[in-house]
């Protein structure tokens, strides 16, 4: 018998075992071999403060200490770019305002990330409040946390049944069967699937894929300092990783959830985009590989009980910020279980309240 069992081992089903491994005993069961393996594997790991709708960016906030601090930190700087030309001025601006960066000279922005084709782009702008997450570490440092506490981390074990009982829920698993009062529901793009099991009404949930490409280093060159760039309207963003660059054609193709892999014809298409404000061409990718963003109807993280079962609690709808708003979102969702005050502002709190889509 345990107090929680997380369904998902993604940075949701992780980061909120870690935290409610303070209040009781933990058993998180995860499908795959290991943690991590579908979005939680897949991401860009940026840490982007000003990225999302603004109970989003409210959650960004307040977990950028934990990030900065915790474990000795999982953030090292990166910096961000937007490029842009006449015919996307208007995205442009927009984006220049909500993402809360500062125009740089055509110079600035070559010295930055040389590659750029300045017969193309002609604006840049540039943020320096934006940082790599070693998403790896994270995961591991919020595993050791629920194994300190007695909780176990159940791998291998797919979730096949889930029953109501008189104490809450029997969860049957292709390993085992487990018993606890609360079932947290953290399983990604399947969050409604998980639901049905239950028999809770689903909330409608969208898993959208998106694609990434690895690329050599454009000329051989030493990329490891240079910014994100993303163009205009997030049609297309690059960034260094381990000596290589990441390319993403940035899409939200709607899908059911499944193990995603990347489409050749987007991808082709995404980084015809990027190509398109570079110098440097592709010649070659070293890999490519997709993953599932999954978003609630309204684009905001859903968090806490049902309302017509408080014993299942959702810990749903990460989208594309599920590692930089983890420390933040597990901890609310830590407090409303523990029926604790949030230091969350009640809008925030509001905002990812299940009971808004009932
Ligand atoms: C290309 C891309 C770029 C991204 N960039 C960023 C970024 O820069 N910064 C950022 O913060 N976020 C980013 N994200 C988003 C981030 O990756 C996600 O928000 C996050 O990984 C979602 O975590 P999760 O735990 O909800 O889902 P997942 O990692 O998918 O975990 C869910 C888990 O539930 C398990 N599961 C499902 N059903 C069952 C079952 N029946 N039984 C047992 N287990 C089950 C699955 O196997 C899976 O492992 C990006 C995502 C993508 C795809």
């Amino acid at each position: 018998m345990t107090d929680f069992i997380i369904i998902g081992g993604g940075i949701a089903g992780i980061s909120a075992a870690a935290r409610l491994s303070h209040l009781g005993r933990v058993t998180l069961l995860e499908r795959e071999g290991a943690l991590g393996y579908h979005a939680s594997g897949r991401s860009a790991a940026l840490f982007e403060e000003t990225y999302g709708k603004p109970s989003v960016v409210a959650l960004n906030r307040a977990s950028k200490s934990y990030h900065m601090t915790e474990n000795g930190g999982v953030l090292s700087p990166r910096g961000i770019m937007l490029v842009g030309s006449p015919a996307t001025a208007e995205v442009f601006d927009h984006d220049l305002k909500t993402m809360e960066m500062d125009p740089v000279t055509m110079a600035e922005a070559l010295r930055l990330f040389p590659i750029l084709d300045p017969a193309v782009v002609d604006r840049a702008a540039w943020h320096s409040e934006a940082w790599d997450i070693d998403t790896d570490r994270l995961i591991q440092n919020f595993a050791r946390e629920v194994r300190g506490n007695g909780g176990q981390v159940v791998t291998g074990a797919e979730v096949t049944g889930i029953t109501r009982t008189a104490l809450g829920w029997q969860v049957l698993t292709t390993l085992d069967a487990y018993d606890a009062p609360i079932l947290v529901n953290a399983a990604g793009a399947w969050v409604d699937v998980v639901a049905g099991m239950a028999g809770i009404k689903p909330l409608g949930f969208t898993p959208l894929r998106r694609s990434m490409a690895r690329i050599p280093a454009p000329g051989g060159r030493d990329v490891s300092a240079w910014p994100m760039v993303f163009g205009a309207g997030e049609d297309w963003y690059a960034k260094p990783d381990a000596g290589a660059l990441i390319v993403s054609p940035a899409e939200e193709d709607p899908a059911e959830p499944h193990d995603a892999w990347a489409d050749d014809m987007v991808l082709a298409e995404g980084l015809a985009r990027y190509e398109a404000h570079v110098t440097e061409p592709v010649t070659r990718l070293l890999s490519s590989w997709a993953g599932l963003r999954t978003f609630s109807p309204d684009r905001q993280l859903v968090l806490g009980p049902d309302p017509a079962n408080p014993a299942f609690v959702w810990c749903a709808g990460q989208g594309g910020y599920g590692f930089q708003t983890s420390p933040a979102a597990s901890q609310l969702l830590a407090d409303i279980v523990a029926g604790r005050a949030s230091d969350l502002d009640a809008e925030t709190v509001a905002a990812t309240n299940p009971g808004r889509f009932r």
